[in-house]
């Protein structure tokens, strides 16, 4: 998989905790990705339009960390939700609605239990390292109202050269 892509899906890991951390919580409506960018819609309890410089600031906060970004796997939905953080358990296996099958692939953010810690099923391709995100455009758009409390985020990534 490109670095680019690994980078779009990484980027997304992150503006969701900066949301949950500075709306206070949101419900996952929906994800679309593309080549270099993704569209994401969230129910959150805050308008985050009133907020887009705390959430910009918030995942700056993770990217300038250089947090490393490893791999796990477990066997089980109680484990499962025992190494998930936050809303992490929820979005992913509750409001997803999906049915995973073990053994469960976890994308793990930052050391575990410490401030920054970011922890969530995911079978996707994530960079090494938060910090190599310094290394790309990302332009965040958005949010826009798209229904009750429902706000849609754009994100492009692109190589920063
Ligand atoms: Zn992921």
């Amino acid at each position: 998989m490109e670095m680019v892509e690994r980078a779009v899906e990484t980027y997304d890991h992150l503006l969701w905790e900066a949301i949950i951390r500075v709306c206070g919580g949101a419900i996952s409506k929906g994800f679309r990705q593309q080549r270099g960018s993704a569209s994401v819609t969230y129910e959150v309890p805050a308008d985050p339009r009133l907020h887009l410089q705390e959430i910009e600031q918030e995942i700056f906060s993770f990217i300038i960390s250089g947090l490393s970004i490893a791999k796990t796997s477990c066997g089980s939905l109680e484990e499962l939700k025992e190494i998930c953080s936050r809303d992490e358990y929820r979005k992913f296996v509750e409001d997803a609605g999906r049915l995973w099958e073990s053994p469960f692939r976890v994308v793990q953010i930052g050391k575990r239990r410490s401030e920054k810690w970011v922890s969530c099923p995911c079978d996707g391709e994530h960079l090494n390292c938060t910090g190599e995100l310094n290394m790309f455009k990302i332009e965040l758009k958005g949010p826009r109202n798209v229904g009750k409390d429902t706000y849609k985020f754009h994100f492009v990534i692109s190589s920063q050269r």
